[in-house]
């Protein structure tokens, strides 16, 4: 029996090492002025960015800039809209981390507008809703994490007391192109490349277990997580300078985001929002903390509650096995080998604690007030969630 399920839509997909040298005639499929969103300094000093510039120079494209330093605030977006409406931008790429795909599909989706995002950011806008017009937009990722190079939302902030982490959201925002070059991301320093690994991992088994999974969406987890299985490590360690690990994390990504997209998210996500608008941490490290944690208290309800009988259960058994390269069926056996995979490798990748972000005992309350469960396949109370968080202080 097939519960019903919606699919949104993927982007064209294009995928290998080398890809990158395509993207100028990627660009002239959509028009001869372009934006480009990027990040600080690196990719600009690259032999990639001389490449890209010659040959745009070359197929008469104009071109636009504009850098995003860190996690895209409403107000870049809204000037950035201001700074280039006007000046006949058929097609918006963005080449960088979730940061600036982000920033990126922000401003496609506002430059048709020109209105302030604000207005359309889920819980924190005047509800307007947005009629999904948008400028065409190539999403070009350099780091294996986030997966926006396939989702429908953008994700904004605000840090501080009063700070907010929200979606701009609308199945017409999935990029028009994903561009996956594998060796773009080879220059991400270690603890960037675990950070975002976590986090892919994170979206992909919270998608698998969550209560909107579907069998198609269930098929493209698995996959991803058997990569993360083979290349998280390697490509965090010794085999950073392979391509083939950093494929293999770059594809695990790209799951992620499609799976996100259709069957959501679970407690950790429902926790990374709050925290990342009240506390400078880098969204990749606020998954990556709590998805141990979370996962065994998930499992401990699950079984409390139903025994080995719940399905999820068996998903997370099934994960757990795959990981470990073995084959059971004992659930919890499966589920005792997921938690202990993921220890491992949060002791591995030497992952930070909240407390290194300067979260403490007294700002709980406020973080778990906002916390939602989103898809969790058993939602926790506000103690358990309180548990969750004090395992990683
Ligand atoms: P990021 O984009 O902030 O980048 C992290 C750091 O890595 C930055 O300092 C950046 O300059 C650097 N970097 C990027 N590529 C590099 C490269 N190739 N070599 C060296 N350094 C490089 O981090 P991220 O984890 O990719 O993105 C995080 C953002 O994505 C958050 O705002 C998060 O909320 C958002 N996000 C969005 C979605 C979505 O579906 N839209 C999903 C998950 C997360």
């Amino acid at each position: 029996m097939i519960e019903s399920f919606n699919y949104a839509r993927n982007p064209k997909i294009i995928f290998g090492a080398g890809k990158f040298g395509e993207i100028a005639s990627i660009i002239q499929g959509f028009g001869k002025t372009v934006l480009i969103v990027t990040g600080g300094r690196s990719f600009q000093s690259s032999n990639d960015w001389d490449s890209f510039m010659n040959s745009l120079d070359a197929a008469s494209v104009k071109h636009f800039h504009i850098a995003v330093e860190r996690e895209p605030s409403p107000e870049l977006v809204d000037h950035a809209v201001a700074e280039f409406r006007g000046k006949g931008v058929e097609v918006v790429v963005a080449c960088g981390g979730g940061s600036v795909v982000d920033a990126g599909k922000a401003i496609s989706a506002m430059l048709p507008t020109g209105e302030s995002v604000l207005d359309y950011l889920e819980g924190v806008g005047t509800g307007a809703s947005h009629d999904g017009s948008k400028a065409p937009f190539i999403a070009v990722p350099t780091t294996a994490g986030t997966g926006s190079e396939a989702t429908k939302n953008a994700v904004l902030s605000r840090v501080g007391s009063d700070g907010f982490k929200k979606s701009l959201r609308h199945d017409n925002f999935v990029p028009d192109v994903a561009l996956l070059d594998p060796s773009l991301t080879l220059s991400c320093p270690p603890h960037v490349t675990a950070a975002c690994g976590l986090d892919a991992f994170t979206q992909l088994l919270e998608s698998y277990v969550s209560n909107k999974a579907s069998p198609m969406t269930d098929a493209l987890a698995r996959s991803g997580l058997e990569f993360v299985g083979r290349c998280l490590i390697p490509a965090c360690t010794d085999g950073a300078t392979d391509v083939n690990a950093r494929a293999g994390m770059a594809y695990a990504a790209l799951m992620s985001g499609i799976t996100l997209a259709n069957a959501g998210l679970g407690v950790v996500h429902g926790l990374a929002s709050p925290i990342g608008g009240r506390f400078d941490i880098p969204h990749g490290v606020a998954c990556g903390t709590l998805i141990g944690a979370a996962t065994r208290l998930t499992i401990k309800k699950l079984m409390g509650e139903h025994g080995v009988e719940h399905p999820a259960l068996r998903k997370y058994a099934n994960i757990g096995f795959l990981l470990h390269g073995t084959q059971g069926r004992d659930v919890a056996e499966g589920c005792e080998m997921l938690i202990e995979k993921v220890d491992e490798w949060i002791e591995t990748l030497s992952v930070p604690r909240l407390s290194a972000y300067d979260i403490q005992e007294e700002d709980l309350d406020d973080i778990i007030s906002e916390t939602g469960n989103k898809n969790n396949p058993a939602p926790l109370d506000k103690d358990e969630i309180s548990t969750v968080l004090r395992m990683r202080f």
